[in-house]
């Protein structure tokens, strides 16, 4: 194998793994993603998997989705495919659907005009026999074709708003974030072409970007989320460095369309590694930009905030782990909790209305702030609200209430989180969540008893609610 350029210089010289050197074989490969690779080659493209799915099977694990990437461009994609539909603006992508998998299929990127990449390009540089010829036979479909006129084109932070200038697959691969995203597997041989030594990342467990990692953070602010979430997942450290200069480009997050951080929320939050994806985010200053209301409230380690944010995540990732299901509602709901009480104080301090009034407001305005970050849909938001509601509402337990409240469709959510309140905030809350804990178990005659037993006390009963008393009978 050849000696390398580092790819900080972001002029790749490719590597050629051949098959039976590397562990990647057909099997690894679902069958799908397997027919769309050897539908284009036989229609003379090029196609490889690409990403994550090489990265994750070098590092023994079982890859989880297939990406494609091609020279044909959408259109061939599209005619090559009765079960394709292209997608996306930013990236114009192909989708071949096969019922519930679909794979992703994208045309090799290129650069745009007086990006460093192009302009650094070594040309003398000898990369191995083979790896030149694909890339020779590359570069004769480097047509620079422009979808619909677009141009790649960056903003005034240096970020892309476009990118759908065709390439090489050398160009691509110099497009690519980290240097273990960019091999290649291709079908007609089972070799992995190589293009940033990536595969001895993988063996050092290194994160490394291709290219300058403040460039590239500005060009896309998502790699940083990106590279908190493979440090979690894969177990690799964030060089020291690469951490400074997230902690520099933290900011430019707030720039990301609110609907791509929820997308990538799920991934960090809801993979099974959501703890550790949590406190890496913390400690490089990403996630006050993803929840602003937190900032000022996760002020150190044991505060409250933090505590239940880390214990819904151990849960999560326990839940994740051993396949039960897990919704976003539950960790929204969770995460913005103590911002809701916070402001349904402040309300009621100012305005002087009831808690009832002040808690329904705040709950708008909590949910109305955070989707300004991160858009949550309405099938999450109104589940989250819900469950909101639904933590008032279990404290009243009196009359027919607890039977109504266990029939809610969301009680178990709305349990499981007063639950976890409780062993964060113990005293009352604790004492409520053990309480409803056994209403749940006992049969119908003890639970009856268990309501008369509150009677006695200030039992549930909202303060200051009256008794109703029964209606006087009318004088004929
Ligand atoms: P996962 O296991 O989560 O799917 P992945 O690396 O495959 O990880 P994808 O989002 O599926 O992540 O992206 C596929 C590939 O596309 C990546 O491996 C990388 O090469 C490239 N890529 C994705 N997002 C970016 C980005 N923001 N900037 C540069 N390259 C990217
Ligand atoms: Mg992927």
């Amino acid at each position: 194998m050849s000696e390398l350029v580092s790819p900080k210089q972001r002029s790749l010289q490719a590597k050629v793994i051949p098959a039976g050197k590397h562990p990647m074989t057909f099997d690894d490969i679902s069958d799908n993603a397997l027919s769309v690779l050897r539908r284009l080659n036989s229609k003379g493209y090029d196609a490889y998997l690409v990403g994550g799915c090489i990265r994750d099977r070098l590092m023994g694990k079982t890859p989880k989705d297939f990406d494609i990437a091609t020279n044909a461009t959408p259109e061939q994609i599209k005619a090559c495919f009765k079960n394709c539909r292209l997608i996306g603006r930013r990236f114009r992508l192909a989708h071949i659907v096969f019922g519930r998998d679909i794979i992703e299929v994208a045309t090799f990127r290129g650069h745009h005009e007086g990006e460093t990449g192009k302009d650094n390009d070594d040309k003398s540089s000898k990369p191995v026999e083979k790896a030149a010829a694909i890339s020779q036979r590359d570069k004769k479909v480097d047509r620079r074709e422009r979808f619909d006129g677009i141009k790649s084109k960056t903003d005034t932070h240096g970020q892309l708003v476009r990118d759908n200038v065709f390439g090489s697959i050398d160009e691509d691969a110099e497009r690519r974030d980290f240097t273990f995203n960019a091999m290649y597997f291709s079908a007609k041989d089972q070799s992995i072409i190589d293009f940033a030594n990536g595969h001895q990342a993988i063996a050092e467990k290194r994160i490394e970007m291709i290219g300058d990692n403040q460039t590239r953070f500005r060009e896309d602010p998502v790699r940083m989320l990106r590279a908190v979430r493979f440090s979690a997942k894969l177990d690799m450290q964030i060089p020291e460095e690469m951490q400074k200069d997230i902690k520099e480009c933290a900011h430019l997050l707030a720039n990301i369309p609110p609907a791509r951080l929820f997308e990538e929320a799920l991934k960090l939050l809801l993979s099974g590694f959501g703890l550790h994806a949590f406190k890496l985010l913390h400690e490089l200053g990403l996630f006050n930009l993803l929840f602003p209301q937190l900032s000022h409230l996760l002020v150190d380690d044991s505060c409250r905030e933090r505590k239940l944010i880390e214990k819904v995540l151990v849960n999560t990732d326990n839940r994740i782990n051993n396949d039960l299901r897990v919704t976003p509602a539950f960790i929204f709901a969770a995460f913005l909790w103590y911002p809701v009480e916070e402001r349904t104080q402040q309300i009621m301090y100012e305005s002087g209305i009831s808690e009832y009034d002040a808690f329904t407001i705040a709950v708008g305005e909590v949910m109305h702030r955070q989707v300004q970050r991160i858009m949550i849909p309405k099938r999450f938001s109104i589940p989250i609200k819900e469950i909101w509601h639904l933590q008032k509402r279990l404290t009243r337990r009196f009359g027919r209430r607890p039977y109504v409240l266990l029939g809610h469709s969301r009680f178990r959510a709305a349990f499981d989180f007063l639950e976890i309140r409780g062993q964060i905030e113990g005293g009352d809350l604790l004492e409520l969540s053990q309480w409803w804990h056994e209403f749940q178990q006992v049969q119908p005659e003890q639970q009856k008893v268990m309501i008369a037993a509150l009677r006695g006390g200030s039992n549930g009963r909202p303060i200051g609610a009256k008794k109703r008393r029964p209606k006087k009978k009318k004088a004929n």
